[in-house]
């Protein structure tokens, strides 16, 4: 009996496309991806990677040019505002003796790095181009694209991220993102000797950290509690960022914020959140990554559990005997999974802004890091 996928078209090469057009096409499906960004570019400062994440990149087969290009450690270094260290998290190795527990890497690395496993995978990749219809029946799907060509697929995977097109299209009336009262500084410096590591000050509203990305570079980030989602200027990047530092006397931070200059790369980023309800998939259309479950990065895991739904995805699609088998399979087991992450990143967001529990903080994380573990 012919395989009943043999042909699929991916909507978005983000993290999660890619993998899944990497994935598909080591079971010999004819894949074609669309990237709406001609320069297929990929914007911000690092990205951090937990055990888990890397993981999904050992089994996409870029966790060797991710450690080469990219930076690997194990546990995160706990410290109070004055810099005493108060708690060392271990961070198992879920990817193998060999693989460091946590990483992290510039994200338009990483991006590279996975464009060119797309491409050498033998993914038909085409640049500045998105679809403009998707008409499906029982047996395919039929799109039309904005170049003014036309394609019929078994499968169409949305991969366009938070704001989806595809999911705008396929579930009119899925949730919209919704803005968490927090956004998160970053920035990009040259790394310290003391940084070879995940570390992370906590203070009473404000908790910045530091992780290497490369041999010579780090990043800082700062997560910062802000009732109304309003604009700032970027002429005021640099000064905003250097206040939420000052009331830290840690020396290695205050090192770092006489380190902040307008070469430092620094950006903000509003913190939306988006789960949408099961199905996420109607047919032969189905959605990844953020298009479906878009984190807070209370848990560094937004990347991962996207690179793990394409795996899962591409699994499901070599074993099942239907396109209908193999969606109810990949979505039972992501749903539990990914609701996990969202809402629990979602929760320590919220206790940080309520100045909560700390005990329920800490358990969260715990509990959330246990469970990412496990297999997929
Ligand atoms: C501030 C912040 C920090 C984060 N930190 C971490 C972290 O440390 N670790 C971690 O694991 N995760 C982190 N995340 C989450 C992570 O960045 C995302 O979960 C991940 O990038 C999602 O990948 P994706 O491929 O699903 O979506 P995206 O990265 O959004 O990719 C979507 C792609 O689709 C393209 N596209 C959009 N519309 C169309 C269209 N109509 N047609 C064709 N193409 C289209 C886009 O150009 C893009 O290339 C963070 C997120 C934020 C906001």
């Amino acid at each position: 009996m012919a395989a009943p996928i043999n042909k699929v078209l991916v909507i978005g090469g983000g993290f999660s496309g890619m993998a899944a057009a990497i994935q598909l096409r080591k079971q010999g499906v004819a894949v074609d991806l669309v990237e709406i960004d001609p320069g297929w570019r990929s914007y911000g400062a690092g990205i951090s990677m937990g055990g888990a994440s890397m993981r999904a990149l050992r089994q996409l087969g870029v966790i060797d040019a991710f450690l080469a290009e990219g930076d690997g450690s194990d546990g995160v270094e706990i410290f109070i505002p004055t810099g005493q260290k108060v708690a060392e998290l271990p961070t198992p190795r879920i990817a193998g003796p060999d693989v460091p527990g946590n990483g992290a890497i510039m994200r338009p690395v990483l991006a590279r790095i996975l464009a060119d496993a797309t491409r050498a995978a033998g993914t038909n990749v085409r640049l500045g181009c998105t679809f403009s219809s998707i008409e499906q029946d029982d047996t395919g799907v039929d799109v039309a694209f904005t170049d003014g060509s036309q394609g019929r697929y078994d499968l169409v995977i949305g991969a366009d991220g938070l704001y989806s097109k595809v999911r705008e299209t396929i579930f009119p009336d899925a949730p919209k993102p919704a803005y968490t009262g927090q956004g998160v500084w970053r920035a990009v410096l040259p790394r310290l000797p003391e940084v070879n590591g995940t570390m992370m000050w906590l203070g009473p509203k404000i908790k910045p950290g530091l992780n290497p990305v490369s041999k010579d570079e780090m990043y800082l980030f700062v997560t910062e509690d802000r009732v109304a989602n309003d604009f700032i200027d970027p002429a005021e990047f640099l000064p905003r960022l250097k206040a939420l530092l000052a009331p830290f006397p840690a020396p290695l931070l205050q090192q770092v914020r006489e380190q902040l200059d307008n070469d430092s790369q620094i950006i903000f980023r509003p913190l939306e959140s988006l789960l949408m309800p099961s199905p996420w998939y109607r047919r032969r259309v189905v959605l990844i990554g953020d298009t479906v479950h878009a984190t807070t990065p209370h848990m560094a895991s937004g990347a991962c559990i996207g690179l793990e739904d394409a795996i899962v995805l591409a699994e499901e699609v070599a074993n099942a005997g239907s396109v209908d088998q193999a969606l109810d399979r990949y979505l039972a087991r992501r749903w539990e999974r990914c609701r996990m992450v969202v809402q629990n990143s979602g929760r320590l967001g919220e206790i940080e802004i309520a100045g909560g529990d700390k005990e329920e903080h800490a358990r969260i994380m715990r509990e959330t890091l246990m469970a990412l573990a496990q297999p997929i």
